[in-house]
């Protein structure tokens, strides 16, 4: 077996150490769960309760907590 063999062979292991290391490291960056979505809480012209802005309903002037609450408002909404 001459030196540079073993030279070869020793790279090679290195290369894959490095190689699995690097998967290691990306798989335990990939496993971080983001932080949770902040939800944004909207109030109702109308009534006062708060909503999440995901599930009001959006008028011209405004959130409300329901479609019949922003036509109670006279909001025609963006449509
Ligand atoms: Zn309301």
């Amino acid at each position: 077996m001459s030196g540079k063999l073993l030279i070869v062979l020793l790279a090679v292991l290195a290369g894959v150490w490095l190689w699995r290391r690097g998967r290691r490291l990306a798989r335990q960056a990939a496993s971080v769960r983001p932080p949770p979505r902040v939800q944004t809480m909207l109030r109702c012209h109308v009534c006062g309760t708060h909503v999440p802005e995901s599930e009001a309903a959006h008028g011209a002037h405004g959130a409300y907590c329901s479609a019949a609450h922003r036509a109670q408002a006279g909001d025609t909404g963006h449509a």
